[in-house]
């Protein structure tokens, strides 16, 4: 028994509004990443090696905000936060404001593996990845015109990272493996146009991103910052844990908490006990679901 759960991000996105070709382009994605870590969760493997492989397939197409294809901070230059958790002993590894490193959430899985730290940042978090072996690229690697034109766009609207109309797109993934170990990854280019070094809640460990044997594994997507002030993804376990809530109402509870704290965005969680849910606040969300008995599953709107 397995199962694999991933998002691509939370936002307006309705029937009909949204761009054919990148929903055609958006759906196809998260296809493949749900491919990548279902043969690894098919073949035994463990759900850590499971989300790095999917989130690294998310963060190499260029449809979603993390890796390539990250929105561009308020200079122009991407810069892309990470963390993965092992809900087996609870060990963590994050990085922040990478500008390097082509695989971000390779090289939090290596602070994961190789480091005595848990979240590292900016130049020294590139040079760690890059002694660690990881492949290093020019930002502009990075960059595509449809995230210049975004964020001249906003920019010359005279909007900052806070912009109402905004897209989240971070993405995440969350898998329980057969043995019943869980895990989650969420990787983000974070907010367009943000300033001063921002960072999210998805490198945080407790607020993006949790995984704990004893409750589930979660990744989120939304306004970062009123994830990091609900602690949202480690909330949803301590609920679990010490309210006995199932995995579905702790989503649903803490996505209506941060609505009210002036948040939206999405969740989603895996227990050890094989449970999967999504939740989500916005319009819809980019999302997929696998599991052993061949489910395949991508979904973008509400309503599906
Ligand atoms: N949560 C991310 C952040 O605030 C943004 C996103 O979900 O797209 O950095």
């Amino acid at each position: 028994m397995w199962k694999l759960m991933i998002h691509g991000g939370s936002g307006a996105m309705r029937p009909g509004h949204l761009d054919p070709q990148h929903e055609r382009d958006a759906r196809a994605g998260l296809s493949d990443a749900l491919e990548a870590g279902a043969a690894i969760l098919s073949d035994g493997g463990s759900a850590v090696d499971a989300v790095e492989a999917a989130a690294r397939v998310l963060e190499e197409d260029p449809a979603f905000n993390a890796g390539r294809g990250s929105v561009l901070a308020a200079d122009g230059h991407v810069e892309c936060d990470a963390a993965i958790m092992d809900g087996n002993g609870r060990h963590a590894g994050a990085v922040a404001g990478l500008r390097s490193t082509r695989a971000p959430i390779s090289a939090a899985r290596k602070v994961m593996e190789d480091s005595p730290h848990v979240l590292i940042a900016k130049e020294g978090a590139d040079e760690f990845a890059r002694e660690a072996g990881l492949e290093q690229v020019a930002n502009s690697w990075f960059v595509t015109p449809e995230r210049r034109r975004q964020l001249d766009e906003l920019l010359a609207r005279g909007h900052d990272a806070f912009d109402a109309e905004i897209k989240y797109g971070t993405i995440g993934a969350v898998a329980v493996d057969a043995n019943g170990h869980v895990a989650a990854a969420t990787s983000t280019g974070g907010l367009t146009a943000k300033k001063w070094g921002r960072i999210g809640d998805s490198p945080l460990i407790g607020a993006g991103t949790y995984a704990d044997d004893r409750a589930a594994a979660v990744s989120a997507t939304g306004l970062g910052e009123i994830f990091i002030r609900a602690a949202a993804a480690h909330e949803i376990c301590a609920r679990m844990r010490f309210c006995g809530h199932d995995l579905q109402k702790a989503l649903d509870d803490v996505l209506a908490e941060i609505s009210e704290m002036g948040g939206t965005g999405g969740l989603i969680a895996v227990s050890p006990e094989g449970d999967a849910a999504w939740s989500f606040t916005t319009p819809g969300m980019y999302r997929g679901l696998a599991a052993h008995d061949g489910t395949r599953e991508v979904a973008v709107f509400g309503e599906e």
